[in-house]
């Protein structure tokens, strides 16, 4: 059992070949992948991918970068996909302050008015911060104090172990990407060792961050056995250790159903 819990599956890089990638991560022992929105056209886009294919799951929001052209019939549509069945978090939603693709009061407005509605429909939310740690946490803490329960996972994270506690502390997973194979990884190399694994989810963010050694191919689910290998090393245990744990998180969090790697049902609606 592995879940890898970001993947951009509607994006173009996955359009010819998507029946295949989905069939090696069937061979890599992935049980469930959540397709993440970044707008209004890929939230739909990973909601009809996850009535096609039964190991994969959607999640729906706005990215930072897409902030500033969300509209109000935006949220409201988006409130409508959330009570879909495969829908199971909101997300990626958050502050970029790396590439600043959206103004900053934008990415905020976005950024609390998906949060809300999280809290509002009891959904867990799947949080970008680039270079925003300031800001996330304050956010954060000021909705996770009013919102008991309703709580998400850090994704990608590129923090320290200082904000991975101050995350951990107010209920988030963080969750660790391919950059950790990378060779200059010390800091999230740290993360990976020291929190506890009770409280990690693992992804690839394909197409992007593919792990070392397949650099420069583009990322599929499948090589998230690479991270999963690398955090088991970091933490002197066995990858299955790691991947069993972080399934079991990611079901938690996300509501996940149970499922057996059958690749002859593994398509269909369910
Ligand atoms: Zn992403």
């Amino acid at each position: 059992m592995l879940v890898d819990s970001h993947a951009h599956l509607d994006m173009s890089p996955f359009t010819c070949d998507l029946g295949e990638v989905l069939e090696r991560a069937r061979g890599a022992q992935i049980t469930h992948i959540l397709s993440i929105g970044t707008d209004l056209a890929s939230s739909h886009e990973a909601i009809s991918l996850s009535e096609r294919y039964a190991e994969v799951f959607a999640a729906v929001g706005f990215h930072p970068h897409d902030a500033a052209k969300m509209e109000e019939a935006d949220l409201k549509e988006m409130a409508r996909l959330c009570r879909h069945p495969r829908v199971v978090a909101i997300g990626e939603i958050g502050l970029d302050y790396y590439r600043n693709l959206s103004p900053r009061a934008a990415q905020m407005e976005a950024f609390r008015r998906q949060l809300d509605l999280a809290a509002e429909l009891g959904l867990p939310v799947i949080v970008h911060s680039r270079e925003a740690a300031t800001d996330t946490t304050s956010v954060l803490s000021e909705w996770a104090s009013r919102t008991p329960g309703v709580r998400g996972v850090l994704h990608c994270f590129s923090g320290d172990l200082a904000a991975a506690r101050r995350y951990i502390d107010l209920g988030f997973f963080i969750s660790i990407a391919g950059p950790v194979t990378y060779p200059r990884s010390g800091r999230l190399a740290e993360v990976a060792r020291n929190i506890e694994l009770d409280r990690m989810l693992v992804e690839t963010d394909c197409p992007f961050l593919t792990p070392a050694p397949l650099r420069g191919q583009r990322n599929e689910p499948a090589f998230i056995t690479h991270t999963v290998e690398k955090i088991a090393q970091l933490r002197d245990t066995t990858p299955e250790a790691v991947a069993r744990q972080t399934a079991r998180n990611a079901a938690a969090l996300f509501g996940l159903p149970d499922r057996k790697l059958c690749p002859a049902s593994a398509r269909g609606t369910s």
